[in-house]
């Protein structure tokens, strides 16, 4: 017999707004549960992610946003569990995220914690001593549910308690989605992202340029965004250059450029925007920025192009001067991981 009246169960779901995550709170939620939905906005992300607010909305749960910060960076740089096959800091992440949760479940007098985690689905974090590590380690032993794995799992206190009916649980484990998909069409969950959407840290590429921003001088975690996008160089510790390899690009590391960036472009042309991240540069610093430029535009094989500059805080105020061409070992010598 449940020691709680049913109505009053309240959880908290931390969810990514992936498919996993949508079935534990669609199950959750499916047993009279009042949840809520705790969203972390990853340092690159620039706003929550859609299949969140529809979740939300979906299940009429309230959505908890969550910034990572300078804080989670951190974290990123010196994890106590390591790292998985790229940069992903898997266990210290989630234990930061589970700790988070943990608070807001004091705050709101919930009764558990859920999550969208399906047991051997990752190598690093969800193998079944891992699990236990995690709830262990963010004092959440006994208070956080796996829904897809849960009767694979020890029996968590609110289903001891009668606050959850373990047998509408789930038994699934692995890497396939298989299951996810079957429920999914059970629950009536259409419209849900494809794995490829998932966390930018697992991805070799990304986790390179994570790891050279990281290492040397950087303005704070906003400047993770652009690691996403176009052809990145490292001139000295203090000086990056990244330029868009097609129009896409350009427009979004312009719309994302720090105050503080500098803009350079050849003059009416559509080549490579650079963006140019640094304090205060020298001459010798937009000399290779304007050989970059030159490198990647069709003025390649030109004696020399007029570039032009501005700093993004002041786009009225050009300045103009002309780049010639870098050697192909220096320029492959400054490259972080482009394509
Ligand atoms: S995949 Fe990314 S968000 Fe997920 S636990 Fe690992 S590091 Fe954290």
């Amino acid at each position: 017999m449940s020691l709680k009246d049913k109505n009053k169960v309240k959880a908290i779901g931390v969810v990514s707004g992936g498919l996993d995550s949508m079935l534990a709170a669609t199950l959750i939620k499916g047993q009279g549960v009042e949840v809520y939905l705790l969203n972390f906005i990853m340092p690159w992300q620039k706003q929550v992610s859609k299949s969140v607010i529809n979740l939300a909305a979906n299940l009429e749960a309230k959505l908890i946003l969550y910034q990572l910060d300078d804080i989670y960076i951190e974290l990123i740089k010196n994890p106590k569990y390591g790292y998985g096959s790229a940069f992903n800091p898997c266990i210290d992440c989630n234990m930061f995220m589970f700790k988070a949760a943990r608070k807001y479940l004091k705050e709101i007098e919930a009764d558990f914690v859920f999550t969208g985690e399906v047991l051997a689905q990752r190598p690093m974090s969800q193998m079944r001593d891992k699990l236990a590590l995690i709830s262990k380690e963010c004092d959440l032993e006994g208070r956080l549910l796996r829904p897809l794995s849960a009767l694979l799992l020890e029996p968590t206190i609110p289903e001891n308690e009668g606050l959850i009916d373990r047998s509408q649980l789930m038994n699934i484990s692995g890497r396939s989605r298989k299951e996810q998909i079957k429920l999914a069409q059970k629950l009536g969950i259409t419209d849900y992202p494809q794995p490829a959407g998932g966390c930018l840290l697992t991805d070799k590429v990304f986790g390179e340029r994570t790891k050279d921003l990281l290492s040397n001088k950087y303005n704070g975690f906003k400047d993770m965004i652009s690691l996403q996008w176009g052809r990145h160089f490292r001139i000295n510790e203090n000086f990056k250059a990244i330029l868009g390899r097609k129009e896409s690009e350009n427009n979004l590391l312009v719309e994302n450029a720090d105050p503080n960036d500098y803009i350079i472009c050849i003059e009416n042309d559509r080549g490579p925007t650079l963006i140019l991240k640094g304090e205060t540069p020298n001459e010798e610093i937009f000399k290779i920025c304007g050989g970059l430029i030159k490198h990647f535009s069709k003025s390649k094989t030109l004696d020399s192009v007029r570039v032009q500059y501005f700093k993004a805080s002041f786009p009225k105020e050009l300045f103009y001067f002309n780049a010639i061409s870098l050697g192909e070992d220096y320029i492959d010598s400054m490259n972080v991981c482009s394509s």
